[in-house]
């Protein structure tokens, strides 16, 4: 096998088509799909000094490795400028992993409130069945940051742009707290996504992603990642999921790793239609907000601008007449679907009170500005016009 090590000159977009491959004995062009769970020892003393210590491209057993999934992690970890990288079954198997690898009884967590709902059961259900204690700040407000960090603060979690409201954490100012108290920083990026935000150049120290979202981009493969340096990576997450069976397997690694090569293309021509499209939406009869960080509107525009290069792909609409405008506006969109995905090359809706942010009390809904109206748009790859006539008739169906 023959590796690609990126140049240090190279940009994402050379990284994300080139970083990672290794070549078999044949030469293949497209990366080799590897799909074995075990590998051959040429002899039994071989098999002893692999156990012993195992070579950098030397694989046992996939649950550990496989050379597919490796490509996938490498390509991945130049992208995002990070020393290494561990793929895994899922998104939540990468956040789950990240956490658990490196906490433990009698450790403090600080988190934002505004989470996906499987991170929140983590924080809330798991790490505090261990003994682990959690704290949830509104990730907005630095001095309840400041006020929740504490000597003993193992680390903090957030979203960079939390679902389904879109507000934006303040990376750098964050991860400046959490280091003074010695607290590693864990971001989990989904909305970011890698192109568009350096998260770790703003100081985070561990980046997660849904590769499920726009990694894969078309709706296929369940998968995740997590990226930091070389000693987080494979002292600590390694050896949690290697042993705990949260691998990503070889044919989504390689449906990821072929992803890859058009994320940055993929991701840029959906931010620019969801620009569009934000705009165009935007004090229009029946809406009382556009919730998109790329729009002067958002109450975070000018850290949204410093963070990112783009508003991201995905929007939050406010609709006057609560649920029932809600259900009449997805029911009447031809274009885009009612799911409950996001990233994909299909634009896809959904209502958070009633699917995603179901399982929260109408309090916690509340707080987190969750309103009966509201309804999250993750914007495709479709010609924007279309998108845009799709949305203004359905917003007139629902008005009438
Ligand atoms: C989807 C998502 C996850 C979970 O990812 P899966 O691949 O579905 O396990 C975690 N965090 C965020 C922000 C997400 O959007």
């Amino acid at each position: 096998m023959t590796d690609a090590t990126p140049a240090k000159t190279w940009k994402k977009r050379t990284r994300a088509v080139h970083s990672g491959t290794r070549r078999s004995q044949y030469g293949e062009v497209s990366e080799a799909l590897f799909l074995t769970q075990g590998f051959v020892y040429d002899s039994a003393e071989a098999a002893e000094a692999r156990f012993i210590e195992t070579g950098p491209d030397e694989y046992i057993y996939a649950r550990y490795g496989n050379p597919t999934v490796r490509m996938f992690e490498d390509r991945i970890a130049a992208l995002e400028g990070a020393e290494d990288a561990f793929a895994t079954a899922s998104g939540m198997a990468a956040v789950n992993g990240a956490l658990v690898s490196m906490l433990g009884a009698g450790d403090h967590v600080v988190a934002a409130r505004a989470l996906f709902g499987s991170c929140l059961y983590i924080l809330e259900e798991v790490l505090t069945r261990y003994g682990v204690e959690v704290s949830f700040v509104d990730g907005t407000d630095l001095a309840q940051w400041e006020a929740a960090i504490r000597p003993d603060t193992k680390a903090v979690f957030f979203e960079s742009i939390s679902n389904p409201t879109l507000e934006v954490i303040d990376i750098a100012a964050v991860s400046r707290l959490a280091h003074a108290a010695g607290a590693l920083v864990i971001v989990d990026n989904v909305f970011a996504t890698p192109v568009f935000q350096d998260t770790l150049g703003l100081g985070a120290d561990v980046v997660v992603y849904s590769a499920t979202k726009h990694i894969d981009g078309q709706g296929r493969c369940l998968g995740g990642v997590i990226l930091g340096s070389k000693q987080f990576i494979r002292k600590t997450v390694e050896p949690y999921l290697k042993h705990t069976g949260g691998a990503m397997s070889p044919f989504n690694a390689w449906v990821m790793l072929k992803s890859l090569e058009t994320v940055e293309l993929r991701c840029r021509a959906q931010a620019e239609g969801a620009q569009r499209i934000a705009e165009a939406l935007e004090g229009q009869p029946g809406l009382s907000r556009v919730i998109f960080p790329g729009l002067a509107s958002h109450p975070q525009r000018a850290l949204a601008a410093q963070q990112m290069e783009t508003g991201g792909t995905v929007i939050a609409l406010d609709l006057d007449g609560g649920q029932e405008a809600a259900f009449r506006f997805l029911n009447a969109l031809e274009i885009v679907t009612i799911s409950n995905n996001l990233g994909d090359a299909k634009s896809i809706i959904t209502h958070p009170a009633t699917t995603t942010h179901q399982r929260l009390t109408e309090e916690q809904r509340q707080a987190l500005g969750i309103t009966r109206g509201l309804v999250r748009l993750s914007v495709g790859l479709e010609d924007p016009d279309d998108l845009i006539a799709d949305l203004t008739a359905a917003l007139a169906a629902a008005g009438a």
